[in-house]
């Protein structure tokens, strides 16, 4: 699997338009989701699965307060070196018509819109942990 966005060699995403390469979630968080990191996020853009939770790629400001709050150090910045499988697949979550839904989740601009998704990617859904 591939980083689902278009990584320039200075760092920069084309296809999210961003100046810097977005914060994603990696396995760790699946089946813990205890949300601390839902707790210090300032733009509200940390949404949930079924078995764990995603950011969503347009929405993080890339402020960083998230990875320190996570107990399971779950959170890390995607680049062009990023080989974790569950990382690269955070953004699918947003792209993508997840199982049982009509349309992708998109950028609705805050989980209080959003609410709860409460299902996963088919990577996530599948995902065995030890
Ligand atoms: S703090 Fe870490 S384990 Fe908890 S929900 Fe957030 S990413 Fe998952
Ligand atoms: S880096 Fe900041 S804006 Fe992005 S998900 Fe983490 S806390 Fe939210």
């Amino acid at each position: 699997m591939e980083y689902d966005g278009v990584l320039t060699d200075a760092g920069q995403d084309v296809k999210f338009g961003r100046d810097v390469m977005a914060h994603a979630i990696g396995a760790a968080c699946i089946d813990v989701m205890d949300k601390s990191c839902t707790e210090v996020c300032p733009v509200d853009c940390i949404y949930e699965g079924g078995r764990k939770l995603y950011i969503n790629p347009v929405e993080c400001i890339d402020c960083g307060a998230c990875i320190p709050s996570c107990p399971v150090e779950a959170i890390t910045v995607i680049n062009s070196q990023t080989e974790g499988m569950v990382e690269l697949d955070n953004a699918t979550f947003f792209t993508t018509v997840l199982s049982g839904r009509d349309e992708p989740v998109g950028n609705p601009g805050g989980v209080s819109f959003a609410g709860v998704i409460g299902v996963d990617t088919e990577l996530v859904s599948a995902y065995q942990t030890d």
